[in-house]
């Protein structure tokens, strides 16, 4: 059994590692109750995750591998803090009405929020019980855990696509894109809101083809109310050396303007919201 460790404030570029050793592996995790979970660090006062000002707590395990990922010590679940939900929903609760006031709220990042299910359902609802307004960043690819329950307490999926071909996308994270799309699907049909976020990557996610198809995908999609484009940075980069693991976009630049408005331009031309 890990050591039951307090949630820390912190940000998403800190380096945190090797905190529970005893946890189990992040894709054999039956995440059943949700009393206890692994959280990596939150912070306090983003504009950046969702409407308004956000708390973003940033849970621990992915199934994803992505090359240009900036939180590689957040895919096992052992380099989280191991920490019940009433000390999440205690310090959430220390923040709410402030919050609220300024009608922000609370997005869950990671990670992937949905390895761990039960301990993020039990996270969302106690933030809904708060009166905030709730988000999840998520990749999809395991949104068919997230049963109707689990998407009712949630005002906002930020949905990562990274890639709209499937080649491209298990180039980008060792996985199929098929679980994404679905899920996007699924979201359109009860027409929760969404928004979209695509990382450009030079030279992995960047060809137009593979752009036309996110936008191909996304256009009709009336409950999508922004396609965000993330230009790739490497701040996450000194994470990979540290863990002893290759960065295989040391050469890799961030994406000039140029590209960065031909994207713009892809998605707006086929009827996006892009941003
Ligand atoms: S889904 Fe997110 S946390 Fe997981 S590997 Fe990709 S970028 Fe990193």
């Amino acid at each position: 059994m890990s050591d039951v460790r307090p949630l820390e404030p912190g940000s998403r570029y800190e380096l945190r590692t090797g905190l529970s050793p005893d946890a189990p592996d992040e894709d054999k995790f039956k995440d059943e109750e949700g009393a206890f979970g692994y959280c990596h660090s939150y912070e306090t006062s983003s504009r950046y995750d969702g409407p308004g000002l956000r708390a973003v707590l940033f849970v621990s395990g992915c199934l994803l591998r992505c090359t240009y990922c900036h939180n590689p010590d957040t895919w096992h679940l052992k380099d989280g803090s191991y920490m019940p939900v009433t000390q999440v929903l205690k310090r959430l609760g220390s923040f709410a009405p402030a919050l609220v006031s300024v009608g922000g709220g609370l997005t869950i990042s990671g990670g992937e929020p949905m390895v761990q299910l039960a301990f993020t359902r039990r996270i969302f609802r106690g933030a809904k019980d708060m009166g905030l307004h709730t988000a999840i960043e998520t990749s999809g690819f395991l949104g068919d855990r997230a049963d109707d329950d689990y998407l009712a307490n949630l005002d906002l999926i930020l949905l990562d696509m990274k890639s709209g071909d499937p080649d491209t996308y298990r180039r980008a994270t060792g996985r199929d894109l098929a679980p994404t799309m679905r899920f996007a699907e699924r979201l359109a049909a009860m027409s929760k809101p969404v928004w979209i976020r695509f990382t450009l990557v030079p030279g992995l996610t960047d060809d137009p083809a593979n752009v036309e198809k996110i936008a191909k995908f996304v256009a009709p999609m009336k409950n999508v109310e922004w396609v965000e484009v993330q230009p790739f940075h490497k701040m996450g980069e000194f994470k990979w050396k540290a863990i002893g693991l290759e960065y295989k976009h040391a050469n890799t630049e961030p994406p000039t303007r140029e590209v960065v408005n031909r994207v713009l331009g892809q998605l707006r031309d086929a009827g996006c919201q892009a941003r």
